[in-house]
């Protein structure tokens, strides 16, 4: 990573901190409405401390973290704009404690992340990745047909977090016919779908169990060992599990253990507990498909994120009301 230093001041320009790699779908736009710090307060103490007391807003991604400290040492921040939904990497109550707004780019993503977990569902039941290798290897002509797999349409799906996206990959869920239930905080009388009250009851009626809370203290390490034994008792083709959520809303290390003794079947991981490191143990494991933090990683998707992560910055300059900033802001 090679932060750059500031753009060139522009005194009438509002300045603002990126704490993120910039996505050239958003970059352009900051930097003709900002003075915009790229990762300063990374790479170089004394130019930080010299912009510091100017910086009015943070660009953020959803993989950022914006401490109650780097705030602290922001006296002028009005604002903390982040281009992605979930914001568990930034210190919400430190924000809020000194009238600082944060936003996030919720709905816009949906579609992708909803896409990818239906994707990583089929991916894990019917191998593809295997059978790819398979084809790719020359091993179809060498050795033959590979073993057989598993069905996913009308099977029992179990997903945990029943908002915006699990509402989405529900109705996808529902075209292929599955049984659909859920968890959450609280049930969702409006829904067509069950809810069960805790991920272990849920696992124990799933084939698959898809993970799609936000991440934070609230939702550490909810998919446990317990859970994962209960998806594994569900039925004797034993379940499969998807985390398109956080990687710290799963045991990263009980998991690793279920899949190495065959407690679980098998799993789809778009999300780790320590991105962009993906522990050896897991990377070994043929029955595992894995993917690099990819859920709304499609350009029509990211551009409708920079567009709002961009909106809100404007809207906030303009004296405007935020388009899109998270609940505890409103
Ligand atoms: P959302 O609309 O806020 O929905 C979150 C759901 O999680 C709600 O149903 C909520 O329950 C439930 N929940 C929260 N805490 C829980 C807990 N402790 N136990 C059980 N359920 C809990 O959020 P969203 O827009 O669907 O996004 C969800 C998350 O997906 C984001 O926060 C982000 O971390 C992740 N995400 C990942 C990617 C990716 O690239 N893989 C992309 C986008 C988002 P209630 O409804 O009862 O409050």
């Amino acid at each position: 990573m090679t932060p750059a230093t500031s753009h060139p001041a522009d005194a009438s320009l509002p300045e603002i901190l990126s704490v993120t790699r910039l996505s050239p779908l958003l970059e352009p736009r900051l930097r003709a409405a900002f003075t915009v710090h790229d990762r300063v307060h990374e790479s170089d103490a004394a130019a930080f401390a010299a912009v510091a007391p100017r910086i009015r807003g943070i660009a953020a991604s959803g993989d950022s973290k914006v401490s109650a400290e780097l705030i602290a040492q922001l006296p002028a921040l009005e604002v903390i704009s982040v281009m992605g939904v979930g914001y568990d990497g930034i210190a919400v109550e430190a924000a809020k404690a000194r009238g600082i707004t944060v936003t996030h780019t919720p709905d816009v993503l949906n579609d992708d992340v909803a896409d990818l977990a239906l994707a990583l569902m089929l991916a894990a039941a019917r191998q593809i990745p295997a059978a790819d290798r398979h084809v790719r290897s020359g091993a179809w002509a060498e050795k033959g047909a590979l073993p057989l797999a598993r069905k996913m349409s009308g099977a029992r799906v179990g997903i945990v977090g029943m908002g915006r996206i699990g509402q989405a990959i529900a109705s996808r869920a529902a075209a292929f016919h599955m049984a659909i239930a859920y968890t959450a905080r609280s049930a969702k009388p409006a829904l067509p779908y069950r809810y069960l009250p805790s991920p272990a009851a849920l696992a124990a009626e799933s084939d698959f169990l898809v993970v799609i809370t936000p991440g934070g203290a609230g939702t550490r390490h909810l998919i446990d060992a317990e859970v994962l034994a209960a998806l594994g008792r569900s039925s004797p083709e034993r379940g499969i599990l998807v985390n398109v959520a956080r990687g710290s809303v799963v045991d990263e290390a009980a998991l690793i253990t279920a899949l190495e003794q065959g407690v679980i079947a098998g799993a789809g991981l778009d999300v780790f507990e320590d991105e962009p490191r993906v522990p050896e143990r897991l990377r070994a494991l043929p029955q595992v498909v894995l993917a690099p933090h990819i859920g709304s990683a499609t350009t029509a998707t990211r551009q409708a994120m920079a567009d709002l992560a961009y909106g809100n910055l404007a809207a906030h300059f303009a004296g405007q009301p935020l388009l899109t900033p998270v609940p505890e802001c409103r």
